[in-house]
């Protein structure tokens, strides 16, 4: 299907871009990689009077590290995140949950922070995002704030972002020694998008006790979300066999999961519990090489 007409601006700075959503309001758009508003506006999901590309603005479009975190301009395509080579040493489960982004075409386009402010539910990104603790920063023609990773997923499709912000950065903490990560999702055999995506990181101390477990799980509710319950059960636990099972079982208390033709509720929490399991294992095993 065709798109209801809409003008298409280029703005070459972020302040441009914030000039044209002040001028247009409610009536206007951001356009990242394209990948979730131009098929939404395609199938008249959504229509909108002004697009405004950020795809050429150079200061969103970078990958760095500031005062040891690890930087990364909302322009970042999941390419870029998968194949760079500071995100694989600095923070390897972020480039692993980019690698598993739908097709080589889509991680070529899609952008970080337009696959966060999208928000969809069966997103890559927010189990990761949530599991780093990340901070996502956001500009207006107000100034700028930060947003802590587990304030940003409001509701399915939507976040704490506000009218007229604009994501420009995600920082991601450096990892303590001794920390492994994991990144498991089983994928919707057609789009790729998560049926249930799981992120896992362990710190172990050094008599191999777990210090620190975040576990951020996407697919199976309206939004990704931290199991909470999981990681209290395994912090200050040695992660054998029968206590990451036990753990993992928790990873589901509490969620109301969703069901579709493709996987029922029940079913959805029951692979969140395996792949928390799988992932949390997997993590351990990277934290002790
Ligand atoms: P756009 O489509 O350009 O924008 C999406 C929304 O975010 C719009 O509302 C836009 O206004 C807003 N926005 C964009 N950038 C900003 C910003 N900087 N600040 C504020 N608002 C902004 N995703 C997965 O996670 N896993 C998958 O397996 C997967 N498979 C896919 C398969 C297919 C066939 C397709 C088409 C998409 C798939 N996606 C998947 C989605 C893909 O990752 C998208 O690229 C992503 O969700 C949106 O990023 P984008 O840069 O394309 O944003």
């Amino acid at each position: 299907m065709i798109p209801a007409s809409f003008e298409y601006h280029t703005p070459q700075s972020v302040s441009e871009a914030l000039t044209l959503l002040g001028q247009h309001g409610d009536d206007a758009k951001i356009l990242a990689g394209g990948h979730s508003l131009l098929p939404a506006l395609k199938l008249r999901l959504s229509s909108v009077g002004h697009l405004i590309d950020i795809g050429r603005i150079a200061d969103l479009a970078y990958i760095k590290e500031d005062q040891g975190q690890l930087c990364l301009g909302a322009r970042s395509t999941h390419y870029q995140v998968e194949s760079s080579s500071l995100v694989q040493q600095k923070c390897p489960l972020l480039a692993e949950c980019a690698s598993n982004i739908g097709d080589v075409q889509v991680r070529n386009r899609g952008t970080l922070g337009g696959s966060l402010a999208h928000a969809d539910p069966a997103a890559d990104y927010p189990a990761a995002i949530l599991a780093l603790d990340a901070e996502i920063q956001v500009v207006s023609s107000s100034g700028k704030r930060t947003i802590k990773a587990e304030d940003f997923f409001v509701d399915m499709l939507t976040t704490a972002l506000q009218a007229g912000e604009i994501v420009t950065e995600v920082r991601i903490a450096p990892a303590a020694v001794k920390t492994g990560s994991a990144y498991l999702k089983v994928p919707q055999p057609a789009s790729g998008f998560a049926v249930v995506g799981v992120a896992a990181i362990v710190t172990l101390d050094a008599s191999g006790k777990c210090t620190n477990v975040r576990v951020g799980i996407t697919g199976a509710a309206a939004k990704a979300f931290r199991a909470k319950g999981t990681e209290a059960a395994l912090t200050g636990e040695m992660p054998d066999e029968k206590t990451l099972a036990q753990a993992a079982a928790q990873s589901t208390t509490g969620i109301d999961a969703n069901g579709d033709i493709f996987a029922s509720a029940e079913y959805r929490m029951q692979l969140v519990r395996v792949y928390t399991r799988r992932a949390l294992a997997k993590a351990v095993e990277r934290a002790k090489s």
